[in-house]
């Protein structure tokens, strides 16, 4: 438990759509669990929305209130213009940069009771370089034109990356020993290289390497790799037998939306930004747009209230966080859910029932 953690001060970005209805379901829950210091929390501003009516799509604010004051964060979502509008890049990738957040995690798990398949697999991708750079050329040639991008991977970038895998595999593993319940195939620790270092020698070579070179310092922690194409393969045909994959930006992007589809709803599927100092809670989902005026909201909360234990369970929280899971897997076996999973609760309704478990 990092010191910084004994107290909560959450700075909340609710930001578009249905971002702000379902961040409000996470607070209400956070505010219920028994367990962590009273938490508070610091509303803050940011999102498309946001930059329609003052021009700045993440303001200074924001980020200076979330160095100084918070302890860690929420964000809810953002929409993107599907056209380019000028001036306005998507915050969330800026506020990683600022926040260093370099590791996106993303647990994928079934249900117990519920799903038909076991799935208990953690995607933990980098989220700083690769293809994100956005260092793309396009010129004219005598046979057409020639677009170009360029693929970062850095050695610094790709070890670090690579011990959150090793820890976080760890972690679980002793989560697992705890509270009951296999892991992985093997009932060990193992963390998964993912690349394609059979054609991209270089690029995945050095990612490759570099993960392996960490994997040194867990000598309990069992290393595989997978060529990313059979690696998909596998995802649909055996994913009960998958842990902890690490993973390049892009592919860790592809493959953590594949394996959201193993368990059902986008409004399911949580994830947390992490960094060394600092650890922002997100939905996967973005701001539904198509649900988002709808009165009362039927925007399923389960993924927020998810990433909310996900960001506790960061801070060393570990059994708060462990009785939110317990909480939400029982809304669902309950049937007590939005109609997005065949349910007829509302957003507030579903928050009630997970409140009331806890
Ligand atoms: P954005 O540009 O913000 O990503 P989008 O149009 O891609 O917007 P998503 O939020 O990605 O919309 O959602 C895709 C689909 O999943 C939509 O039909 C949306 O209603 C549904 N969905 C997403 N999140 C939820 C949720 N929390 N509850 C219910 N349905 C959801
Ligand atoms: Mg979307």
């Amino acid at each position: 438990l990092r010191e910084s953690a004994k107290t909560l001060r959450i700075g909340v970005i609710g930001g578009d759509g249905v971002g702000p209805v379902v961040l409000q379901a996470a607070q209400r829950v956070l505010e219920a669990v028994p367990g962590i210091p009273k938490p508070s929390f610091v509303p803050l501003q940011a999102g498309f929305e946001h930059f329609q009516k003052t021009g700045t799509a993440l303001p200074r604010e924001t980020v200076d209130a979330l160095k100084s004051e918070c302890t860690a964060a929420m964000f809810g979502a953002v929409s993107s213009p599907s056209h380019k509008v000028a001036g306005y890049s998507s915050p969330i990738v800026a506020l990683r940069k600022e926040m260093d957040l370099y590791a996106n995690v993303r647990p994928v798990k079934s249900v117990e009771g519920h799903d038909p398949r076991v799935v208990d697999m953690t995607i933990v991708r980098e989220n700083t370089e690769c293809l994100y750079v956005k260092q793309e050329t396009i010129e004219d040639t005598a046979t057409g034109r020639v677009a170009r991008a360029t693929r970062q991977i850095s050695e610094r970038a790709s070890t670090r990356i690579g011990r959150m895998a090793f820890e976080i595999a760890l972690a679980a593993a002793e989560v697992k020993k705890q509270r009951g319940g296999s892991y992985g195939w093997t009932g060990a620790p193992t963390v998964t290289i993912v690349h394609k270092s059979n054609v991209l020698s270089v690029t995945d070579g050095l990612f490759r390497e570099s993960v392996r070179a960490v994997a040194k310092e867990y000598p309990t922690v069992e290393v595989n790799e997978q060529i990313v194409d059979s690696l998909v393969y596998r995802l649909f045909r055996e994913p009960e037998k998958l842990s902890t994959l690490v993973c390049p930006n892009l592919y860790g992007d592809i493959v953590s939306d594949g394996a959201a589809a193993l368990v059902g709803s986008l409004g399911l599927v949580p994830s947390v930004n992490v960094g060394d100092s600092f650890i922002m809670g997100e939905p996967v989902h973005g701001s539904a747009p198509d649900i988002a005026d709808r009165v009362p909201s039927i925007a399923n909360p389960l993924a927020s209230i998810r990433s909310a234990a996900l960001m506790l369970e960061f801070m060393g929280y570990v059994e708060p966080a462990a009785k939110i899971y317990d909480a939400v897997d029982e809304s669902i076996r309950q049937g007590k859910v939005t109609p997005d999973l065949g349910g007829k609760l509302s957003t507030e309704e579903v928050t009630e029932v997970v409140r009331k478990q806890l």
